[in-house]
């Protein structure tokens, strides 16, 4: 494919998460973002779901580097998974800002991965990486350190927006490098490919630092302790809440792993700052009293282990919320979370907890620029063509109808998926054939795409629930020895279904007589008729289909 300049997103595209880019020019590869996507309720034991990157691993030998625009899970978090596949050898180099950098350090650590470089990428600074020049450009975004990721080679320069909003009165007082988006327009951009999380939203997003004043606010009307949920990355805001509760006279406690390791980084780093003598320890917290604290809380997303929602279960080990708290929360729910945070809120109510959510005071602003910011974008950079990233299908829809909107012409708008690279040339530009993309399954550490006969088997788990059956049957002829037991968990209706254990383990005793009359004596052989006979007896008597497993012992 000389000559040509490939934009392959293996994900991003037509989803929110799990954002992924790999451009190819001269047969050399840079990757841009390795982000992962949380599953969804369907995706029953499924801890993680990453892009499918086989593609990659064809083409390990080829990466000249990866280069991450920003610290949040959707961008960084599959970076242990693709450098443990790969090989850490066959990435000579990550590049990153210096909180993502940090960040990535910290989870590659947790991998016992230790081979590969991270190199800290300044705004402005370049690299070269074979074939391509790479270039960060600062953005404001809902973590420090996001950036855009400016990727040239002969033919051009391709910007990869990564999550931005121009916020124009950050909290670090840092903004977007609109200068140096304006010179690579000015230059002559080829290729945007920007964030269109928020392509719905008309008008401006609100400034991260107008979020300080209506939190404090909030605090003043409440009596009892305060609990405030939020990203852990979003190190402003919890900036924010931490200043409006030294402002009330609070004192503040963190709560949840990512939250103290985010706080770590973050104030190491220069981020945030707790005045001296603010910050009490969770074990110290019961001795407060309640009008004099501020708990600073993971669980925004209602994840199911996160501090928050042991809280709301009055599992917490520390913290015991009781009626008269109030819960702020700080964040809204990411697309597919909606149920889990619904749940973790009513949990809090059955407490006796206040819960303010975005919805009821300006508590929350997002980090995703709305249509307005993405027209400036467009306007500044001038791309020749445009890819919107970071969308499902329908915020990629209203993505170009806003670059339409500023005049750019309709046939210079790629509406892309994922696996269908965009390539670029001296002719123009255009979709290629299709390559492989999707998803794959993170289970525990292991990963892989066979996921799928455990996700069926999870899904019959939850709904039908399991019979065990253990049988023992003679060694000489397969004569059944001894009663069978029937062991069952999670099976609808078995209270009702009066008598039928005994009816189970009559059917296994006709089942056991029946294959030894048939001289059946091969034990894998044995479990798959006991399995069939049952599952069709089980499901004519309660109408479902529990998962049946059958142990034939031989004695
Ligand atoms: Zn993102
Ligand atoms: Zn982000």
């Amino acid at each position: 494919m000389s000559g040509a300049l490939r934009v392959l997103p293996l994900g991003g595209l037509g989803e929110i998460g799990k954002n992924m880019t790999v451009l190819e020019y001269e047969d050399r590869i840079v990757v841009v973002d390795v982000g992962l996507r949380f599953p969804t309720a369907e995706m029953m034991g499924i801890d993680l779901v990453l892009p499918d990157f086989a593609y990659l691993r064809e083409r390990a030998q080829d990466i000249e580097a990866i280069i991450v625009t920003h610290g949040h899970e959707d961008h960084l978090g599959a970076l242990p998974w693709v450098l443990r596949e790969l090989g850490e050898a066959n990435v000579p180099v990550v590049y990153g800002g210096r909180l993502t950098m940090a960040m990535a350090r910290a989870k590659l650590d947790e991998h016992k991965l230790t081979q590969t470089p991270l190199e800290e990428l300044a705004p402005g600074d370049h690299a070269t990486a074979g074939p391509f020049d790479l270039e960060m450009v600062h953005m404001t975004h809902s973590i420090p350190d996001a950036c855009g990721v400016a990727v040239t080679t002969d033919l051009g320069t391709v910007l990869i927006t990564g999550d931005y909003k121009f916020d124009q009165t950050p909290v670090d007082g840092i903004p977007a490098d609109v200068g140096r988006l304006a010179e690579l327009g000015r230059d002559g951009l080829l290729l945007l490919c920007g964030d269109s999380t928020n392509a719905d939203r008309p008008g401006t997003s609100e400034s991260e630092s107008g979020v300080g004043p209506h939190l404090e606010d909030v605090f003043s009307r409440c009596e009892g302790r305060i609990v405030v949920t939020s990203f852990a990355s979003n190190i402003h805001r919890v900036q924010q809440v931490v200043d409006a509760a030294a402002a009330l006279g609070r004192k503040v406690v963190l709560v949840g792993r990512s939250m103290r390791k985010n706080v770590n980084i973050g104030s190491q780093l220069g981020h945030i700052s707790i005045p001296e003598g603010l910050q009490v320890q969770p074990r110290e917290a019961e001795s407060f009293p309640d009008h004099k604290l501020v708990v600073i809380s993971t669980g925004s997303q209602g994840e199911p282990l996160s501090a928050l929602r042991r809280m709301a279960h009055r599992d917490h080990p520390q913290i015991r919320l009781k009626d008269g708290d109030t819960v702020v929360f700080s964040a809204t729910p990411i697309p597919g979370n909606e149920r889990a945070v619904n749940e973790t809120i009513d949990r809090l109510y059955h407490i006796g907890c206040d819960v303010i959510t975005a919805r009821d005071a300006p508590v929350h602003a997002s980090g995703h620029g709305y249509a307005e910011e993405l027209k400036l974008m467009l306007n500044l950079t001038q791309p020749r063509y445009v890819m919107p990233f970071h969308g499902d299908f329908k915020r990629i829809h209203l993505h170009g109808r806003l670059a339409e909107s500023v005049g750019i012409p309709p046939e210079r708008i790629f509406k892309g998926e994922n696996g269908l690279p965009l390539e670029l040339d001296g002719r123009g530009a255009r979709f290629g054939e299709r390559e492989r993309a999707g998803m794959i399954f993170v289970d525990g550490v292991d990963i892989g795409d066979v996921a799928d006969v455990a996700l069926r088997d999870r899904r019959m788990l939850s709904a039908d629930g399991i019979f065990i059956v253990v049988a023992t049957v003679s060694e000489q002829d397969g004569q059944s020895v001894a009663p069978p037991e029937v062991i069952f968990r999670g099976v609808p209706f078995m209270d009702e279904a009066g008598g039928l254990l005994d009816d189970i383990r009559d059917q296994v005793e006709s089942s056991l007589a029946r294959a030894a009359a048939d001289e059946i004596h091969e034990l894998d052989l044995l479990e798959q008729a006991l399995h069939d006979d049952l599952a069709a007896f089980v499901y004519d008597r309660l109408k479902r289909r529990p998962m049946v497993l059958p142990v034939v012992v031989e004695v």
